[in-house]
């Protein structure tokens, strides 16, 4: 064989590879249960849709009210300033009145609720 005869093997070789198809995965990946999947911090309310975020303070910082009244001694400080527009599942969430759901934190999240007791 001589060099050209090795190039063109080659050639042939890496055309055939190159326009093979991409076989498809053995076992596609399933799709997650909604019972047991994380939730998605996208699609949970954020502290701008709840009640209990205050007006700026003198400082600039947005207070939570139910922290403020000590009603999550175990995740706040009475002080405590949560970022507004985060996606969260919280335990003293309050829905704004025009919100379709009505439900608190803790009749969303019982188990963060529950944990504590
Ligand atoms: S109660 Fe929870 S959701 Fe509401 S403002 Fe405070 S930290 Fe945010």
């Amino acid at each position: 064989m001589n060099l050209l005869d090795l190039a063109s093997a080659a050639l042939a070789d890496f055309e055939r590879t190159a326009t093979a198809p991409t076989p498809a995965p053995a076992t596609p990946n399933p799709a997650p249960d909604p019972a047991t999947a994380p939730a998605d911090p996208c699609t949970l309310p954020t502290c701008e849709q709840c009640r209990n975020l205050g007006q700026r303070d003198r400082d600039g910082f947005r207070r939570c009210a139910a922290a403020t009244r000590g009603e999550l001694p175990y995740i706040a400080s009475k002080r405590y300033a949560p970022v507004p527009d985060q996606g969260r599942r919280c335990e003293g969430y309050a829905p704004k009145p025009g919100d379709p759901d009505q439900r608190t934190g803790r009749e969303r999240w019982p188990e963060l609720w529950e944990a504590k007791q």
